[in-house]
């Protein structure tokens, strides 16, 4: 189970169900993506061959509004992940009260073995692909794993061009010249440390020297990192696919996101000489280097997830030291993990509500996209504050019900009866 994402979002629905007020017959049709398109990609490379990937869309359910989720490209993107993701995409919605549907699309691809040209035509393939599913009002795609607003502008461009005019508010997470939004880049990392802060407020807890470790530092996870710093914590460990970075007396957040933005990696880093080129590498970090699975078992305050799915599982539960757990990531942990968390009362905040940023602000951009007026920074990131923080205490307050076991399963019912409720109201078709 812990292989099959789908398999696990409908766990933890299922988990949630007997504490959720939510009619049986609409909760099973819950249990199944509306639609999912599967679309072939023939492009042709730079090097002059002609490569055939494939690609999906997944609207998972519409009650709410219209389909919003991002679009990843990665080698281990799968039908069942995309249903699963979309999945999650509705449920986030629902609980930081958005008027969207979930949905989440993908493409089977390992994006470091492609040129920017390569990926600019995969994109347009793409979007051509899914084009008759998508719209401003129907279904609107942003960044999520390798994708960003250089993507989300192919994606607009392509999408316009058979319009015949230009559509901003097809896509969120545009580069800011064509309808972009300031703070939607850092915005899922900013929700994370906004969250975390939250956590240690409700825990009774000080976060100043609070000891974290990220998994992932991507753009969630390097942006997380830096402003868990900036507001007092420690990051002890971070990591890429060539490793982690660790040192107790915490890193130097800065000069690793120096490194890593001009292109270097953890394994790198650690090795020393990196350090030393880094502008702010003569600081004094002195990081080893640990593997992603060590990461995830450190003695820490703080442990976050912040890259793929099904990496806190059965296996590797009972080494995990960290006293609370952030999901940054979308289905980091099995449901069989989370019973053990929960048997041994580690607050876990689920990824529907630590990693709610990216939806809030691509929602703001969108409500400016509709207003064509844009908004300052400040404005967004109080918007963004409100509104997860928001969620956040609502969160709790089911908790604090007492009828719940978990944060999980807290938010889930929210998020379900929040759907359940736009079904019974909308009725069922025809
Ligand atoms: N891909 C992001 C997520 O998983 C953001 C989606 C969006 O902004 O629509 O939440």
């Amino acid at each position: 189970m812990a292989d099959d994402p789908f398999e696990n979002m409908l766990a933890q629905m299922d988990r949630a169900k007997a504490f959720a007020d939510v009619d049986h017959g609409v909760f099973e049709r819950l249990k199944h993506p509306e639609r999912t398109l599967k679309v072939t990609l023939p492009v042709e490379l730079e090097s002059g061959e002609v490569e055939v990937f494939e690609g999906f869309r997944c609207q998972f359910d519409g009650a709410r509004g219209p389909f919003k989720g991002g679009v990843r490209y990665h080698p281990t993107v799968s039908q069942r992940e995309v249903e699963a993701l979309a999945g999650w995409m509705t449920w986030k919605a629902a609980l930081v009260d958005l008027p969207y549907g979930g949905a989440k699309g993908g493409v089977i691809c390992e994006p470091k073995d492609l040129t920017e040209r390569d990926l600019e035509r995969l994109t347009r393939r793409y979007t051509e692909g899914i084009r008759r599913m998508i719209g401003p009002d129907v279904d609107v795609p942003a960044p999520d794993m390798n994708t960003n607003p250089q993507t989300m502008a192919w994606m607009m461009d392509t999408y316009s061009m058979y319009e015949g005019y230009t559509v901003p508010k097809v896509v969120t997470g545009k580069p800011l010249e064509i309808g972009g939004t300031p703070g939607r880049v850092e915005a899922t990392g900013r929700g994370v440390s906004l969250i975390t802060q939250k956590l240690f407020e409700y825990l009774e807890r000080d976060l100043t020297d609070a000891s974290i470790a990220i998994q992932g530092f991507g753009n969630v996870g390097s942006n997380a990192a830096r402003l868990l710093d900036d507001a007092g914590a420690r990051i002890v460990a971070t990591s890429d696919v060539t490793g982690a970075a660790y040192d107790p007396d915490g890193l130097d957040v800065g000069a690793l996101a120096a490194h890593v933005e001009a292109g270097g990696m953890i394994e790198e880093y650690t090795a020393g000489e990196a350090r030393a080129e880094a502008p702010g590498g003569s600081s004094g970090d002195d990081a080893d280097l640990v593997s992603n699975e060590e990461l995830l078992t450190l003695d820490v305050d703080v442990l976050i997830p912040a890259a793929v799915e099904g990496v806190i599982t059965a296996d590797n539960v009972d080494d995990l030291r960290a006293s609370a757990i952030v999901e940054a990531a979308n289905g980091p942990t099995t449901v069989a993990a989370d019973e053990v968390l929960t048997e041994r009362d580690v607050p876990v905040v689920p990824d529907i509500l630590a990693n709610a940023g990216g939806i809030i602000v691509s929602y703001l951009e969108w409500v400016q996209n509709s207003q064509e007026f844009s908004w300052p920074l400040e404005t967004v990131n109080v918007e963004l504050e409100r509104r997860i923080g928001s969620a956040f205490d609502e969160t709790i307050e089911r908790y604090d019900e007492g009828s719940v076991p978990d944060l999980r399963t807290a938010a889930y019912t929210l998020a379900l009866e929040r759907t359940a409720s736009a079904h019974e109201y909308r009725g069922l078709f025809p």
